[in-house]
């Protein structure tokens, strides 16, 4: 099937809340067009460099959203453009992020991710990280980023009770941060599901899915 159609039956699956992260990390221009045509708007990369080529060559009415790890050293190379990074880790790339933003004179918006796999490899903070970050008077005094939110990415099985015990974790953190809100901690999106698990994120509480391959095929 073509981008265009894949594009379209996925978004007549999701409901309305939910937003939809086209994941073109690794694909070409020509295939991003595709999906600019059928009218997608937001699209999601996880290098920093590929990120900023594109941007360079497609229209400028496009939402870049960062979803890979970041390395402080190249923020800057997104700071003028990118409209939300997902994965962030640390108190120490908030900072960076805040001060490349406020050189461009932007707030960029973040979510906080959140590590929910049961496998060494994938990034995240545990709550008790999270709260630390939230709690430092170094976080209040950012005044260039916003927090809108978390992001995890569950782990890659095929035990749909595990992937969903994950993100019904991720859900209830989200839930319980609902009081600790200040004025660059607004708490609305929790991104989570991708190819192959978006349907069970969304039962679980999503309100971003970040979809790659069934919308341009393999990598
Ligand atoms: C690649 C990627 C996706 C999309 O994965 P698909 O299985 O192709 O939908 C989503 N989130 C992150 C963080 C990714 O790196």
């Amino acid at each position: 099937m073509s981008i265009q159609q894949n594009l379209l039956n996925i978004k007549s699956t999701l409901p309305e809340h939910v937003t939809l992260v086209a994941v073109s990390k690794t694909k070409p221009v020509v295939d991003l067009m595709e999906a600019y045509t059928a009218g997608q708007r937001i699209f999601g990369e996880n290098k920093i460099q590929e990120m900023v080529d594109k941007w360079e060559q497609m229209p400028k009415d496009i939402e870049w959203h960062m979803i890979g790890h970041v390395q402080t050293n190249k923020v800057k190379y997104m700071a003028p453009f990118v409209s939300l990074i997902h994965g962030i880790d640390s108190l120490k790339l908030l900072e960076e992020i805040d001060k490349q933003a406020k050189k461009n004179n932007r707030i960029i918006d973040c979510l906080l991710q959140i590590y929910i796999a049961e496998e060494e490899s994938k990034f995240g903070l545990d709550e008790e990280e999270l709260t630390a970050i939230l709690s430092s008077s170094t976080f209040k005094e950012l005044k260039n980023i916003k927090i809108l939110g978390l992001m995890g990415m569950a782990t890659f099985t095929d035990n749909q009770n595990q992937i969903q015990k994950e993100f019904t974790h991720l859900k209830s953190i989200f839930d319980r941060l609902q009081s600790r809100q200040t004025e660059n901690f607004k708490l609305q999106t929790v991104s989570m599901g991708m190819s192959g698990d978006y349907q069970l994120a969304i039962a679980c509480g999503s309100t971003m899915v970040r979809i790659g391959s069934s919308i341009f095929g393999g990598r």
